[in-house]
């Protein structure tokens, strides 16, 4: 499905290039676009209120925001696992990848047998399957421990695992529900070196959830902060950083820069007051 004209700021891609500013930064055929999006749940909790977000192909965009601001559900909409109360939630292309904050495994399949599963679901005969799993496993430096079982594997090992398991199905549009908040600071610079890596190389579009401004900054070409519940787009903030992104870039001036403007929108965020950069009057 196509999507028609969004509300946009400007962003930039895995090549580097910036987006253009046309006609008040609006452009056409978003990857992913909210448009008024509202969600109340059917026991009254208002989630998200008036979102407009629109995400163009090659797009990297980070969501942060108070925790139950709604981050999660507006993967959940662009995945289709819910629908909105008011508001339209376009998406181009019906290749997504999902990662969780878990790494939800099976611990009774062997690494392969759990990275094969979705194509063994879409009834992929075994041998495509196997070499499409072995290949997404090396993509994410799993070679080896295909034989092993989840409980063997390390949380970051786990993560890149689930990772692979997404990876199997080519997505175009890839959401990460802060899959790496519940591991150690050296294991996530490194999924988030990787991640970027993959996300250079595949040129899928991709949308994270995180609660690090260090994480969102160093992955994202965009940062979308939320105000707290309901979730309302408060700042978008355009990383100004050329990909690939290397882990020095963490220490370049730019990088604090940005990373302060977002910490301050997040500030400014949970007092209810706005950030909008590039919006059209
Ligand atoms: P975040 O990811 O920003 O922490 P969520 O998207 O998980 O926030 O949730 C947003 C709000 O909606 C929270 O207050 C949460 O408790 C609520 N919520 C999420 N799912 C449901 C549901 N199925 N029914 C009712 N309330 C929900």
């Amino acid at each position: 499905m196509r999507t028609t004209a969004s509300t946009i700021v400007k962003g930039q891609g895995p090549d580097g290039n910036t987006e253009p500013a046309q006609g008040g930064n609006v452009y056409t055929d978003p990857a992913l676009a909210f448009q008024h999006v509202g969600l109340t749940f059917e026991n009254g909790t208002q989630a998200l209120d008036g979102i407009d977000i629109a995400i163009r192909p090659g797009e990297f965009v980070s969501l942060v925001g108070p925790s139950g601001c709604g981050k999660s559900t507006l993967l959940r909409l662009a995945a289709r696992f819910e629908q909105p109360t008011a508001g339209t939630v376009s998406v181009a292309t019906g290749k997504l990848g999902y990662v969780f904050q878990e790494a939800t495994l099976l611990p009774w399949r062997s690494v392969l047998r759990n990275v094969e599963l979705p194509a063994e679901l879409a009834g992929v005969d075994k041998a495509t399957r196997r070499a499409g799993a072995r290949e997404a496993l090396e993509l994410v430096g799993l070679s080896g421990f295909e034989n092993h079982k989840p409980a063997q594997l390390s949380g970051g090992m786990r993560m890149r695992a689930s990772i692979a398991r997404a990876l199997t199905g080519a997505p175009e549009l890839f959401l990460f529900d802060e899959p790496f908040g519940a591991l150690d600071e050296i294991t996530r610079q490194r999924l988030n070196e990787e991640v970027s890596g993959l996300y250079r190389r595949s040129g899928f579009t991709g949308v994270f959830v995180t609660h690090s401004v260090a994480e969102a900054v160093f992955m994202s070409s965009r940062v979308v902060v939320l105000t707290g519940r309901p979730g309302r787009v408060a700042a978008d903030i355009a990383v100004p950083l050329d990909f690939p992104r290397s882990p020095e870039s963490r220490y370049a001036p730019e990088f604090g820069a940005v990373a302060a403007e977002v910490s301050a929108a997040l500030h400014d965020a949970e007092r209810g007051a706005t950030r909008i950069e590039g919006r059209a009057a």
